[in-house]
């Protein structure tokens, strides 16, 4: 599932391609794609020759405004990505235009949603799993949204004064409060395994727990790993790909995520092992990584 690096890339790479173009239509390979009132035929009418005016992202989701009252809300889900190419329609399928990964890339072939562009390029949903989805939103409700509105703040954006009161009162295992996003938003698994190792704090200390340095840490480990992984344009392990169809470089620095039984990068002596947190993986240097 792409986190806050994977989205904050697409809308940096959107905003160069797309800001400034109008729609000329929308194709859908199902309805359900288009979880709309009046479908697509609705959609099709109000985004046709509206001009893009601003694309931005609120923790992992993004935001297309266009021209009149409303806007995109896209929900990338588990697989979704947005890509920007051009395609043509063949024996029912949208194929790539030109080689490359666009084509190659079995992560791109999904194609569920595409928006024609007046510039003969298009924008699509391409989604394997077929969670995602892109609804019409009014732009004075966006921020009122059910996903939206109780979020926590945005990691890369909070300062330290800020981080540190929302600490107080909080509780839980260290791991599942940083991929809470009603706690800090944007922060799921790949990310969370990072920032810990980084930290030298064990998944499972429980946050009450935490002394003011560890706090410090936390904040700083934070940011550094989440501007770095925007630099290198994401990750890639899963589903995530850019707008231009190719991957991250950000799974070639991981040191925890998916990283069981290799040796620590610290060279503690420490093997990266794997527990169950909620349902979820935790990946962690049992050495160098403390429980608290
Ligand atoms: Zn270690």
């Amino acid at each position: 599932m792409p986190e806050l690096p994977e989205v904050e890339t697409t809308v940096r790479d959107l905003k160069k391609k797309i800001v400034g173009l109008r729609f000329k239509d929308v194709w859908a390979d199902r309805p359900k794609s288009v979880r709309q009132a009046g479908g697509i035929k609705n959609l099709n009418q109000i985004v046709k020759n509206k001009k893009i005016l601003k694309v931005w992202r609120r923790a992992k989701f993004i935001v297309i405004d266009i021209e009149g009252p409303n806007s995109l809300f896209v929900h990338q889900k588990i697989s979704g990505h947005l890509l920007y190419g051009r395609w043509k329609f063949e024996k029912g399928r949208w194929l790539s235009i030109g080689n490359g990964p666009m084509k190659s890339d079995p992560k791109n072939q999904h194609i569920r949603i595409l928006f024609n562009l007046n510039n003969g390029f298009q924008l699509v949903l391409a989604d394997l799993r077929r969670f995602g989805k892109i609804v019409l939103a009014n732009d004075d409700i966006i921020d009122k949204l059910p996903e939206i509105k109780n979020l926590g703040p945005e990691p890369l954006e909070i300062s330290y004064a800020d981080f540190k009161k929302l600490f107080p009162g909080k509780k839980g295992r260290l791991k599942q409060v940083l991929m809470d996003p009603y706690f800090i938003a944007g922060i799921g698994n790949i990310y969370s395994d990072e920032i810990l190792w980084f930290a030298g704090l064990h998944p499972m200390s429980r946050v009450e727990n935490l002394e003011k340095e560890n706090i410090k840490k936390l904040y700083k480990h934070m940011q550094k790993v989440l501007v770095k992984a925007v630099e290198l344009k994401g990750s890639s392990m899963d589903d995530y790909r850019t707008i231009s169809g190719r991957k991250g470089n950000f799974q070639n620095y991981q040191h925890a995520y998916h990283k069981t039984g290799e040796p620590c990068d610290k060279k503690d002596g420490g093997i990266i092992a794997r527990l169950k947190i909620g349902g979820r993986s935790a990946h962690f240097c049992p050495i160098h990584q403390k429980i608290k």
